[in-house]
């Protein structure tokens, strides 16, 4: 496994993969690595290459968040890397993705508007612009995305066909602890009663699942039944439960199509966020 830290590595080992006619796989992370990321990187070993990109974003984080408390173990992530079968970890500097005076954008009308995107003003015009670099520099065939981050892959998937950027997109399902917590590397954050009162965030999408398995169709009743389910963990505070349609985010209260049904919790300090998706595919 090859480890670089400047574009220009990047580029050469590419150009030579790709003269070897190698297919490319290109896993986006903020590092710390677990189980969920290493399911990506598994996925992605259906190309020939794969490359796993390792940069904790500082655009993509609002003024007041966690940029520089997010974890960091760069040792711990390339074992990870290693065991799930990466090729090349790409981990720059802040400064060699963005000049002293970098000013171009990658901005997203719609799919961004709801959720994360307004809890987080700004987030996802950094998560757009890295990623498209991300693109530009590995040119990967395909990129690797969890379903943990639904509005993101949503947002990714939108901007790919919205610029007609030449990858393909694919989504991997959530990996969670035994417990059913989503794994995050936030969770690390958590102090261990917090992480006992975190189950709840699945334990009520679970209770909003039944429901419409069991044919509710006024999804406005799923997001009231998640919302009393987390009220009753006094250590949650919620940031947002809500329905929307799966690929546009527009919020709906009809449970027609795929319906991405997704929560932001607070538990303490540390805010997390799960779904799931129930519909059609
Ligand atoms: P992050 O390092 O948090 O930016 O995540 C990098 C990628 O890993 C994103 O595409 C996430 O959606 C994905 N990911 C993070 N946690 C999980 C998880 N528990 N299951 C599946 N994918 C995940």
């Amino acid at each position: 496994m090859k480890f670089v830290k400047t574009i220009s590595e990047v580029r050469e080992i590419i150009a030579g993969w790709k003269k070897d006619g190698f297919s490319i796989g290109l896993v986006p992370t903020m590092g710390y690595l677990h189980e969920g990321h290493q399911s990506l990187i598994r996925a992605a070993r259906e190309n020939d290459k794969v490359v796993v990109s390792i940069f904790v974003n500082p655009i993509q984080f609002c003024p007041g968040e966690d940029f520089e408390a997010y974890p960091r173990d760069i040792e711990r992530d390339m074992k990870k890397c290693e065991e799930a079968g990466a090729d090349l970890i790409f981990a720059p500097d802040a400064c060699e993705m963005y000049a002293d005076d970098f000013s171009t954008f990658v901005d997203m009308t719609g799919p961004t508007e709801e959720l994360c995107g307004k809890s987080r003003p700004g987030h996802f015009r950094g998560v757009c612009t890295v990623v498209s670099k991300l693109f530009n520099i590995v040119s990967p065939d395909k990129a690797y995305f969890g379903q943990k981050d639904a509005q993101q892959l949503a947002v990714i998937r939108r901007m790919v066909r919205d610029l007609n950027i030449n990858v393909q997109i694919v989504g991997c399902p959530i990996i969670r602890e035994a417990d059913g917590l989503a794994k995050s590397s936030r969770n690390t954050y958590l102090s261990a009663e917090e992480r006992q009162a975190a189950l709840v965030i699945n334990r009520s999408l679970a209770e909003g699942r039944k429901m419409l398995e069991n044919g509710e169709k006024d999804l406005k009743k799923v997001s009231q039944k998640i919302i009393s389910v987390i009220k009753q963990e006094p250590m949650a505070k919620i940031d947002y439960v809500k329905t929307v349609d799966a690929d546009t985010i527009i919020p709906t209260d009809k449970a027609e199509g795929n319906i991405l049904v997704a929560a932001a919790v607070y538990i303490g300090k540390t805010r997390l966020i799960d779904n799931f998706i129930f519909g059609e595919a």
